[in-house]
């Protein structure tokens, strides 16, 4: 049985409630996404190329925070990061601060399929992708109108309030919204997890989170689970969540759902962090855990419909 998760982030109600429109376009988004890995699985595709496809349909959407489309940096552009890992054999392959990739998971599938590294960044990780034949593109592709209006509103705020400490102080209390992941497990029994995003919004300029940390924000492992978060980087950082939801399987029993609400309704709240994750295992059971009021997300397994939700 195949089993497959998505996530389009988590973070607070909007300001100015969601028009039904554009409800329905984070649904109409998710289901896209949630359809490309879909078929790969129940043609016998394996659960790496289903994450990496979901993953990659959500980043070409501009509603995501995720590929084009991203949140921009307290300088006022954009910085990506993303993973991917196989829980077959542990192989992982992580990209940060891109600034001129369309398709950051893409990079990582071919760092993990290339075996020689996990985790490249910045200009090291572009020369990587154009000898492995990705195309670049400008930096100003890769934004829309908008997320300069929003950059321009945390701007605005940032004159009128005289903040010290940049966007960044500003953007921490919004959490972020839109970045992007997928859990999977196939008919085989393998799973694997992709995450991807531009980070926060107004993040300062270098700053990783954890999306792309093997561990923090993404990992996979066939003997228990495959795990992709969303919400504030620094406390899933710190927190080590990914692995640690894989660790209470492992070593502690604990079964899917009662590791994933531990953590989500218990020890991230107890820390003051707000976010969101889900998760697979390997008998196929899906879990989704947020302790915020909005999570993306969607969801299908063999012979079960589809489905997505958001509050
Ligand atoms: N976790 C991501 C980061 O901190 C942001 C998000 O999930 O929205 O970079």
């Amino acid at each position: 049985m195949y089993a497959l998760a998505i996530h389009g982030g988590a973070g607070a109600l909007p300001r100015v409630p969601f028009t039904a429109a554009r409800e329905h376009a984070y649904r109409h988004g998710l289901m896209q996404a949630l359809s490309a890995g879909q078929r790969l699985l129940e043609r016998g595709g394996c659960a790496l190329d289903a994450v990496e496809a979901a993953v990659t349909v959500l980043e070409d959407d501009p509603l995501f925070n995720a590929g084009r489309g991203a949140v921009l940096t307290a300088d006022g552009s954009v910085e990506l990061d993303a993973a991917i890992m196989d829980g077959c054999d542990l192989r992982a392959g992580a990209v940060a601060q891109l600034r001129h990739l369309r398709n950051p998971v893409q990079l990582a599938r071919r760092i993990l399929e290339d075996a020689a590294h996990v985790f490249l960044v910045g200009d090291g990780a572009e020369r990587f992708a154009v000898e492995a034949g990705f195309a670049l593109v400008d930096n100003g592709d890769l934004i829309t109108p908008d997320r300069r209006e929003q950059w321009q509103a945390l701007e605005d705020q940032l004159t009128r309030t005289g903040a010290a400490s940049g966007t960044q102080a500003l953007a921490l209390d919004q959490p972020p919204l839109g970045t992007v992941g997928a859990v999977a497990r196939d008919h085989g029994g393998r799973l694997a997890a992709a995450t991807s995003t531009g980070g926060t919004a107004g993040k300062r300029s270098g700053r990783i989170g954890d999306s792309p940390v093997i561990g923090a924000g993404t990992y996979a492992d066939n003997r228990s689970c495959a795990v992709s978060t969303t919400g504030h980087g620094e406390w899933f950082l710190r927190t080590v969540q990914a692995f640690d939801i894989v660790a209470r399987m492992r070593y502690g029993g604990y079964r899917l759902d009662a590791a994933v609400s531990e953590a989500i309704m218990r020890r991230l709240p107890d820390l003051g962090a707000a976010g969101g994750l889900i998760a697979v295992d390997h008998h196929g059971e899906i879990a989704i855990g947020h302790n915020t009021p909005i999570m993306f997300r969607a969801s299908v397994r063999e012979g079960e419909a589809a489905s997505t939700a958001i509050y």
